[in-house]
């Protein structure tokens, strides 16, 4: 029998060399699994009294859909360049390997005042940190992140002043 752990698979130097890439997809092969992660994902405090999910191009997607799904909220996306219409805000930052921006439509986070960011995996913290700057610029409130998986290694939630919620901690 299977476990959550199982289902991340490890792949050495990708997509750089020195980079341990953590692939979460064979998790959607799996959908009890996959359902019982979603469950914990969904169970939080912080997320009880946010207004809306935020969730991060690409992976995030994943499992943002899902938690807004089983929690009952709306949700909105920070996407990257060149993917969304219409008027958006856009930060650039610095990832665990390489450069990238993030942006979000401003008619989608005008609707809520409190968010909670969803992503796939922590590292560093600075894809987490632009979304939050992002927010933050608007005078919105975050409340907190879930994630599958954190690098605490990367130190990546010392960034952050609100709570994080991983499911594996690795
Ligand atoms: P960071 O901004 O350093 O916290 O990186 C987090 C973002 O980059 C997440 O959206 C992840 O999908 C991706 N990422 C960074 N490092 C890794 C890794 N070692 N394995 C898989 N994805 C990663």
């Amino acid at each position: 029998m299977k476990k959550l752990e199982d289902l991340i698979l490890t792949y050495k130097n990708f997509p750089k060399k020195g980079i341990d890439f953590k692939d979460v997809l064979e998790i959607l092969q799996y959908p009890d699994i996959y359902q019982d992660l979603i469950l914990k994902m969904s169970t939080n405090k912080f997320l009880k009294n946010a207004e809306a999910i935020i969730s991060i191009d690409a992976r995030g997607f994943i499992f943002g859909s899902a938690v807004a799904l089983e929690s009952s909220k709306p949700m909105i996306v920070a996407r990257k360049p060149g993917k969304l219409p219409g008027h958006i805000f856009t930060r650039e930052y610095d990832l665990e390997y390489g450069k990238n921006s993030l942006s979000i439509q401003s008619n989608a986070i005008k609707k809520f005042n409190s968010f909670v960011i969803v992503d796939d995996l922590l590292a560093t913290g600075g894809t987490v940190n632009c979304v939050s700057k992002l927010l933050q610029d608007q005078k919105k409130e975050i409340l907190g992140l879930i994630t599958v998986i954190e690098l605490k290694k990367l130190k990546g939630r010392s960034k952050f002043d609100f709570p994080v919620q991983s499911i594996i901690s690795i």
